[in-house]
């Protein structure tokens, strides 16, 4: 059986706004992921089914190796089509934050919501939520958004409604969130969700290898690239820095979602337990990844040096600036958290 973590109350909560509500809009974080794609299209088809009128609304592009995911045809990308982004933004009557717990972790489209009083319900897995939400479905020891969907849909006593799609969804955000569970995978109750989801007809080794065996020849060929001459070991102070330039990326023939990933590999070396990825999204706009094992807090790290933010072991920021900056600044972080990292 599944252990209620989500407040009844907050569940009641849902179900009353559910009533009211016809124009339902779905909002994830930049640059969505697997947990933030099917979380978000599992709930989806799970208001679609109960007669809603529901849109999904990302910031940007999702990667490719999630375009099979079932419905993310018809999601409204903000960045590329702007103005009816917005009308579909203010049309709305109900908003679904996931996998994000602040508004500018969704770009311009954040903007937009925050002049509207539409309701905001956050279902989301990250640290500290902002304020501005008005039901608060926050779970940072859960393992994803997509966990904490399932759960919604169990505790509205709404299982038997998750069909194989939405449950493939709920499975693709679980598998990629905990890569492969491999990490914030503990606990006992995703197995029995993961169960569950079997239950419902889905194929986890085909989900796998959709997801996992769906890269580009270039991303084989980067990686040998990136390990063989970008990475630096600093081995007194247990880290990695991975750095790829946007010049590096082009030669490559990169596609999006082909650097998925890399951050954690690093770890794989003995005794590494912080390492670091600065990738040249544009030039002179560097997107900044953070994995740790342990305690070391890569969002405190994310925070103070990368105006950004994350969970413990994960996290995110950027830097604004040449590659030599970005580099700079990773040696100030080895300096400022030597202690946690050579003990
Ligand atoms: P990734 O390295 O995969 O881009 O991000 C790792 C984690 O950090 C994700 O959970 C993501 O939500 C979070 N994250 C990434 N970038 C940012 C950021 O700029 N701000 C905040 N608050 N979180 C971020
Ligand atoms: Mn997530």
């Amino acid at each position: 059986m599944l252990e209620k973590i989500i407040d009844e109350k907050n569940i009641e909560a849902v179900r009353t706004l559910l009533e009211k509500s016809e124009k339902c809009v779905i909002l994830t974080h930049s640059r969505p992921d697997g947990d933030a794609m099917g979380s978000s299209l599992a709930l989806a088809g799970f208001l679609k089914a109960r007669g809603k009128d529901v849109s999904v609304v990302v910031p940007n592009e999702f990667p490719p190796f999630l375009a099979w995911l079932s419905g993310i045809d018809n999601v409204t990308i903000y960045e590329k089509t702007p103005a009816s982004a917005d009308e579909i933004l203010k049309a709305a009557d109900l908003f679904f934050c996931l996998d994000f717990n602040a508004l500018s972790r969704i770009d311009a489209a954040g903007n937009v919501v925050a002049e509207l009083s539409t309701k905001r319900v956050l279902i989301d897995h990250h640290l500290a939520p902002e304020p501005t939400f008005d039901i608060s479905i926050s779970h940072p020891e859960a393992c994803s958004t997509s966990e904490l969907v399932f759960r919604l849909f169990w505790q509205m006593g709404a299982a038997d409604e998750v069909t194989k799609e939405m449950a493939e969804c709920i499975y693709a955000g679980i598998m990629t969130d905990t890569g492969n569970f491999a990490y914030a995978s503990g606990r006992k109750d995703i197995y029995f969700i993961v169960a569950e989801l079997i239950s419902k007809g889905i194929d986890k080794d085909l989900i796998y290898r959709r997801v996992f065996y769906n890269y580009s020849f270039g991303r084989m060929r980067l990686i040998g690239y990136m390990m063989y001459k970008k990475l630096q070991y600093f081995p007194k102070r247990n880290a990695a820095l991975l750095t790829l330039t946007y010049e590096e990326a082009q030669n490559f023939n990169c596609n999006k979602g082909d650097t998925e990933g890399l951050v954690n590999m690093p770890l794989q070396i003995k005794g590494v337990r912080f390492t670091c990825f600065f990738r040249e999204e544009t030039p002179g706009k560097i997107n900044v990844s953070l994995r740790s094992v342990d305690d070391f807090p890569c969002n405190k790290v994310a925070e103070m040096f990368f105006n950004g933010g994350g969970h413990k072991n994960a996290s995110g920021g950027e830097v604004r600036g040449p590659m030599g900056k970005a580099v700079k600044i990773f040696k100030q972080v080895l300096e400022e958290y030597s202690d946690e990292l050579t003990k």
